[in-house]
């Protein structure tokens, strides 16, 4: 066992030297150097370190299924790099209104009939207005008495914004830290590194869950790798849920033309959040369709236990839930 990095599968973790735990919470401090060292870990010792982790907490052969629409499309005024629906790139994503409570439920109840257990709504703002927040309240309220969990990825909160959710009925709030601080300005200049953390605490605050990850692929070292798998580990308590997004290329974006990053490289940063965050739901998300069996096989054996289900991601695609369905049975996993 490699003196660096914390031994997260026995109960030792307390005497490594390296690592610090939170005495309320029992977390672990992760340090970017720890996180290197498992990345840069032989890749079967570091899948079985992985796979150890996650069969300690989790069932391994089960995976948790969300539907993700977007309620409201396009227009947005950020600049995030990676994004089709920024205003200013022109990727021939049409904006769309905010959809009708009745759309919103129609699509929750056909999500929930093809199996899905979690329902994410997600709008192109880069905070929601008031009167935003009020139509959205409605939505969770309908999809949470289907009985579905709910997920919602606005932009950044004001204060109150994150309760009034919250008492809507809103079990995970989504807000992604997107990739390492130092990093963060060549992808993102409209809002800071600190905008977000302050959304996160806004919605930690309140006691909902939180659903926060990044993307990879962007053109990063393996060094900012480590270092978004870091600030994701260290927030204390880590999220509930975490989105590792493989970035798909959109013409018209800054980032399209960015260098492919090494399929491995991807499944390798799915282990490391598996170790570092070992009761989290780890999430395939964006990048799926681009990505072989055999790749979306070993992103599984590496701790991956969420995906998104249907056809579509807010605006790019997704495989059809009948190839993941297929891909579930060659695979003899099970939906949670
Ligand atoms: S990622 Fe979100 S905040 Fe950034 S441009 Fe796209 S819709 Fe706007």
């Amino acid at each position: 066992m490699n003196q660096l990095i914390p031994d997260v599968t026995s109960n030792a973790t307390a005497r490594q030297p390296d690592s610090m735990t939170n005495a309320i919470t029992g977390s672990l401090h992760w340090s970017v150097a720890q996180i290197e060292v498992l990345l840069d870990l032989p890749f079967s010792d570091l899948i079985h370190r992985a796979q150890l982790v996650h069969r300690q907490h989790h069932d391994a052969n089960a995976v948790q299924l969300s539907t993700l629409i977007s309620v409201k499309t396009g227009g947005c005024p950020e600049d995030c790099g990676y994004c089709p629906q920024a205003a200013r790139y022109h990727t021939g994503v049409e904006d769309q209104d905010m959809l009708s409570l009745t759309e919103v439920i129609a699509t929750a109840e056909a999500a929930k009939a093809q199996g899905a257990s979690r329902f994410c709504m997600g709008a192109a703002w880069r905070g929601p207005k008031q009167r935003d927040i009020d139509k959205v309240a409605e939505m969770i309220s309908a999809v949470k008495a289907l009985g579905l969990e709910t997920c919602a990825t606005l932009g950044m909160l004001k204060s109150g914004q994150a309760e009034q959710l919250r008492q809507a009925g809103l079990d995970y709030y989504n807000h992604n830290l997107d990739t390492a601080p130092e990093f963060y300005g060549e992808i993102i200049t409209t809002r800071d590194y600190q905008d977000r953390l302050d959304t996160l605490e806004q919605v930690r605050a309140t006691g909902m869950h939180v659903c926060c990850g990044g993307i990879v692929g962007m053109g990063e070292s393996r060094h900012a790798r480590a270092g978004l798998i870091a600030q994701l580990a260290n927030l204390d308590p880590y999220p509930e849920s975490v989105p590792i997004n493989h970035l798909v290329q959109v013409a018209g974006t800054p980032l399209h033309g960015t260098e492919a990053l090494d399929p491995l490289e991807f499944v390798r940063t799915i282990a490391a959040a598996r170790i570092t965050m070992p009761k989290a739901m780890v999430r395939l998300s964006a990048g799926r369709q681009e990505m072989s069996e055999a790749i979306q096989a070993l992103c599984f054996l590496a701790g991956a236990n969420s995906i998104f289900y249907g056809d579509k991601l807010l605006t790019t695609g997704n495989p059809e839930a009948q190839r993941d369905d297929a891909l579930f049975k060659k695979l003899g996993l099970h939906s949670l």
